[in-house]
């Protein structure tokens, strides 16, 4: 079996790829926070059409290097929004009544919308598993919006996740290398 250092020059090539994205996660943190002038300025002036047709690529490239089991950062410092929908799915999988789950889970915030009533999430668990996942509020199911245009639509908020979720600062990266 081919490996990085056969010299085949498709592969070798290939692998010179792999390390210079490996490299891009190395201190992802500390990039981020340096680069946000730059996310400011790209994200208001990116070419939406080629941004578009890059983010499905690049979301699966993302998570094809980072795994969100060895991170949860996003549930454990922040809430998805609980919908009416998302009450009523999740208390009927843990098979208790809406307003069990809002009184046992939830409170509702500045914007008047349900969110978790602790950090981490509860529904984490010690294993970061989400113990509701296939029943998640859609907000979970769509974060981090690396392949919606909400990247687009949503400055502000990209720039807040990519603070603090390797997946967004690895995509605003991957687009700005492209030049969209
Ligand atoms: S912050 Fe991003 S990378 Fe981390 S668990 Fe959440 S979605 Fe996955
Ligand atoms: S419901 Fe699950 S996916 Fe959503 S924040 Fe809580 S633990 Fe994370």
């Amino acid at each position: 079996m081919l490996s990085c250092s056969s010299f085949d020059v498709p592969y070798f090539r290939g692998c010179i790829f792999a390390a210079m994205d490996n490299d891009l996660l190395k201190n992802w943190q500390k990039k981020s926070g340096d680069r946000q002038k730059l996310y400011t300025k790209f994200l208001h002036r990116a070419d939406k059409n080629a941004t578009l047709r890059a983010l499905p690529d690049l979301h699966e490239e993302a998570f094809s290097k980072i795994d969100c089991l060895e991170c949860a950062a996003c549930c454990k410092n922040f809430s998805p929004r609980f919908k009416t929908t998302d009450i009523k799915r999740v208390a009927k999988h843990l098979k208790m009544k809406d307003g069990d789950l809002i009184n046992k889970y939830l409170v509702v915030d500045e914007d008047g919308d349900f969110v978790v009533n602790s950090k981490p999430c509860p529904f984490l668990g010690g294993d970061n598993y989400c113990s509701i996942y296939e029943h998640r509020p859609t907000d979970c199911a769509r974060f981090p919006y690396t392949d919606e245009d909400v990247l687009l639509k949503r400055p502000k908020i990209t720039q807040k996740n990519s603070t603090f979720c390797p997946a967004v600062y690895y995509v605003l990266e991957k687009l700005i290398q492209k030049g969209t």
